[in-house]
């Protein structure tokens, strides 16, 4: 280590000395109470299980479409307890990870998932009207930046899709990105200026299980699925206090899922962390500019994103991790020392900034990664029962997507969407332990390491690249 780095180590350990471990969205705000736990047998049409976004989406989406249909909805522990009380919460047109991610995994289908990426949005946007949720929206837009030089090809890449799929979308040179957010390490940028920018997670959740409540959603919380079985009567669910018979079931558990032996095999529970500054003052916010407050992140795959606060604080993530056994709780993120890299970034970022800054919070949220980084349907009980997930790091908005999609395939309806390759096929692979958490360390220090030394670094992510991951560097 250089003495420069070690210094700004030691920095960056000493800004981290006040910090909460624990998320800055949940803790800003009054959380409503918990709803009672299940504790008595019950039946109803459909059963959703998971109260993060998708899950809430999915409820919700489910009473409008049928007023009548009895809908449940089972929570482990609280809602937003998983990634959707935790994101950077940047908002994308995408429903699928991105417009390149799109193309890279769909390329057939790119104009209609956009089409359908900006219908989700426009219909993002009214329910949040016709419920009165106020979430801090910000229009922003998305911009995704090189570091470097690097990633400007893919800089051009991404303009160039934007352009040809109908994106309000500017292409900004080095001197145009740092004009408008003064890092040094920004050396170009593409930035997509409609139906994009930032929320407040922490107040959507709540915003959202309001409205289901008021939709008529049964809503259980501490009420984790154990086990499911397929039944004359349908679909047994069993929690701690009480069995639920259900029609349907749609699982919207996420990164849990990956603690399941068959849902595992396609999606793995990783990683990503997020430091949240004090709120800057005036003469702070003049230094780094950012007037448009977009939402920020760069092209690699060890990236960083970025986003301000209605109170200007910086957030700001990345750093992907997995821990063995596809850990949703790991002990080590409610300490400093997984953050210290993080930070280190964030003084490249903003070196302008570096020797002043203190973080208020830190915390990791758990992502359902599968290779295709992109929302996919796993059927069990003869289609009766569907796991829905694996958002990857974009499913704020790509969640309501998702579940509405989700709600048509366990209902058996044949629809277009339902018809579509991203709802009939399966993302790639992914081995199991102990493989799996090898192979995650491996490629973690491979990418880290790979500029400096090189080596069987290169070899190895091009191996992880024909798995089916889209790793860049
Ligand atoms: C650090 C971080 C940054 C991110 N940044 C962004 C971003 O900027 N933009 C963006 O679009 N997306 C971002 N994401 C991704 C986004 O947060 C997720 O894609 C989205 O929240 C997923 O919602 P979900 O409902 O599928 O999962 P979750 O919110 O994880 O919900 C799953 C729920 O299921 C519950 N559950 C699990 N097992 C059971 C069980 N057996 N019984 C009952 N309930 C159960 C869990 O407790 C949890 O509440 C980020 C994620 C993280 C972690």
């Amino acid at each position: 280590m250089s003495k420069n780095t070690a210094g700004q180590a030691i920095k960056a350990q000493a800004a981290l000395a006040d910090t909460r471990f624990k998320s800055y969205w949940l803790d800003s705000i009054d959380v409503d109470d918990d709803e009672a736990a299940l504790q008595h047998d019950d039946r109803c049409d459909l059963l959703v299980v998971g109260g993060g976004f998708c899950g809430l989406w999915a409820a919700l989406q489910a009473r409008e479409q049928n007023p009548e249909r009895n809908v449940m909805l089972i929570e482990a522990y609280s809602v937003a307890n998983g990634a959707s009380g935790r994101p950077a919460a940047i908002m994308s047109t995408s429903v699928m990870h991105g417009i390149d991610n799109t193309e890279r995994i769909f390329p057939a289908d790119v104009a209609e998932l956009e089409r359908l990426g900006r219908e989700n949005m426009d219909a993002f946007r009214a329910t949040l009207e016709r419920y009165a949720i106020d979430c801090d929206l910000e229009w922003g837009g998305e911009m995704k930046v090189s570091i470097g030089d690097q990633g400007l090809e893919a800089i051009d890449d991404d303009y160039q899709l934007y352009l040809k799929y109908g994106h309000d979308a500017v292409r900004l040179d080095k001197a145009a990105v740092q004009a408008e957010i003064h890092s040094p390490i920004f050396h170009g940028g593409t930035w997509s200026k409609q139906r994009c920018g930032t929320v407040h997670p922490g107040k959507l959740v709540r915003g959202l299980k309001r409205a289901v409540l008021t939709a008529g959603v049964r809503l259980y919380e501490n009420t984790p699925l154990l086990a499911a079985r397929k039944t004359a009567g349908g679909i047994s669910v069993d929690t701690p206090g009480a069995t639920i018979t259900a029609r349907k079931v749609l699982l919207a558990t996420n990164a849990w899922a990956a603690g399941h032996p068959h849902i595992s095999r396609r999606v793995a529970a990783i990683r990503d962390r997020i430091v949240v500054t004090e709120p800057l003052g005036e003469e702070q916010m003049q230094k780094i500019g950012w007037q448009n407050r977009q939402g920020i992140y760069d092209t690699r795959t060890q990236l960083n994103y970025m986003r301000l606060t209605a109170d200007n604080r910086i957030v700001f993530g990345g750093r992907l991790d997995y821990f063995y056994g596809n850990d949703t709780d790991p002990t080590l993120d409610k300490t400093a020392q997984p953050y210290i890299r993080l930070v280190q970034s964030f003084y490249r970022t903003f070196p302008q900034l570096a020797d002043e800054i203190r973080f208020a919070y830190a915390w990791s949220g758990p992502i359902g990664l599968t290779t295709r980084m992109a929302v996919h349907y796993q059927k069990y009980f003869d289609g009766n029962m569907v796991f829905a997930g694996g958002y990857s790091g974009f499913g704020v908005t790509a969640s309501r997507f998702g579940a509405r999609i989700g709600l048509a395939i366990v209902d058996q309806q044949d629809i277009a969407e339902t018809r579509m390759q991203f709802a009939q096929t399966l993302p790639g692979y992914i081995p199991p332990e102990p493989f799996r958490w090898l192979g995650a360390r491996i490629t973690m220090y491979a990418l880290d390491t790979l500029d400096e030394k090189g080596g069987w670094r290169g070899w190895w992510v091009k191996m992880v690249q024909k798995m089916g991951f889209p790793i860049t560097m």
